[in-house]
């Protein structure tokens, strides 16, 4: 029997557990790919995953994790074949396809990206989805229009996983950048990262007005909830939003006046089931626009037996910047 080490999320009538164990390669879900798994992450939603505190895992028993970097072992798909460097964020891996903290996966090879050529498997899980949603989150804010000449641009839950690294390439591609947080330890931390200034995120978790002094020519938010309807009511005319977390809350107590009084754009950031062509156009630009340097001093590492007390740290909002996970 070839066995690998997984971490394994199962249900009980007890509720959920989670462990390190040997899973039998036999039981690997379908797929045309296997890959030899060298680095994950640990993501909010692998937070959710691991406490069971949202239903994030779809199928019993998981393997967690929604991404990972490594090496291609065997392919009957035409564009892979062994030794190939992949990266993968999503497509329901770790919720309904056996997931990244194990030592192999068997997934589609029309899910996978190719690793940019000088960019590591660590490097790539160093940024991970939270570095690929916060690259998705500026694309998006260049196809409106978005240009540092427009005015600053505010990221919330700044010393996060997505939010630090979307000072860094925000700060990187010119952009005067206010980085909202609730942490006043992590204000060096966040000017390091490029952050020109750094406000508390007290100013935006009060009850939100329909419109406030206009403040920020556009956003990255990461929180949701009353942080993302006053991050629009403070939008100035003809601002661009991206609104990709839900840190604070699944709500969004706004009105219509951002909207209609003054032309502000709200636009959705999806990384799980992102198209082909726009994660490869991400990857690119991570590897051209990203200062890894920065991103490397705002990395810890965790090994597979770490990861499950790991889990409610970043919950509790308590991790910052990226923790990578070595699997081999
Ligand atoms: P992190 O936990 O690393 O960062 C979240 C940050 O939000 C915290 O560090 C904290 O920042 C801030 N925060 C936490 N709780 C609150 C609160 N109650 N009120 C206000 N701010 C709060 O998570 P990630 O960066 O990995 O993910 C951020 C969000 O983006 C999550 O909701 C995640 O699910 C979502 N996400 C969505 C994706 C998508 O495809 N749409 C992909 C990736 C992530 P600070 O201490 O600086 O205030």
């Amino acid at each position: 029997m070839a066995t690998f080490k997984a971490v394994v999320v199962e249900k009980t009538d007890a509720g959920q557990t989670v462990r390190l164990t040997d899973f039998d390669e036999k039981d690997l879900m379908d797929g045309d790919v296997t890959v030899a798994i060298e680095y994950s992450t640990l993501n909010y939603k692998d937070g959710l995953a691991l406490t069971g505190k949202s239903p994030v895992v779809r199928r019993f028993p998981m393997i967690a994790g929604i991404d990972f970097a490594g090496t291609v072992e065997s392919s009957s798909h035409p564009s892979w074949k062994p030794g190939d460097k992949v990266v993968l964020n999503g497509w329901g891996l770790g919720e309904t396809h056996l997931g990244a903290y194990a030592e192999k996966a068997r997934v589609k090879g029309d899910w996978l990206v190719r690793l940019p050529a000088k960019m590591s498997a660590r490097e790539a899980m160093a940024i991970g989805t939270a570095g690929y949603t916060a690259m998705l989150s500026v694309l998006a804010l260049e196809r409106s229009g978005m240009t540092p000449a427009r005015g600053s641009i505010v990221v919330t839950g700044a010393a996060g996983g997505v939010g630090s690294v979307a000072v860094a390439l925000l700060a990187k591609l010119g952009y005067h950048v206010i980085a909202s947080t609730g942490r006043p330890s992590e204000v060096d931390y966040l000017k390091r990262l490029g952050a020109a200034e750094v406000i508390d995120r007290k100013e935006l978790t009060g009850q939100p007005r329909a419109l406030s002094k206009e403040r920020w020519a556009g956003a990255i938010d990461a929180v949701g909830s009353t942080t993302l309807a006053n991050v629009l009511s403070m939008t100035r005319y003809g601002g661009v939003v991206t609104a990709c977390g839900l840190a604070g809350g699944m709500d969004l107590p706004t009105t219509v006046a951002p909207f209609i009084l003054r032309g502000v754009s709200l636009i959705g950031i999806d990384s799980v089931m992102c198209p082909l062509p726009l994660r490869q156009e991400a990857w690119r630009r991570l590897e051209t626009d990203l200062d890894r340097g920065k991103i490397e001093s705002m990395t810890s590492e965790l090994g597979l037996s770490d990861v499950i007390d790991a889990g409610p740290r970043i919950l509790a909002g308590e991790v910052r910047g990226r923790i990578v996970v070595k699997v081999r």
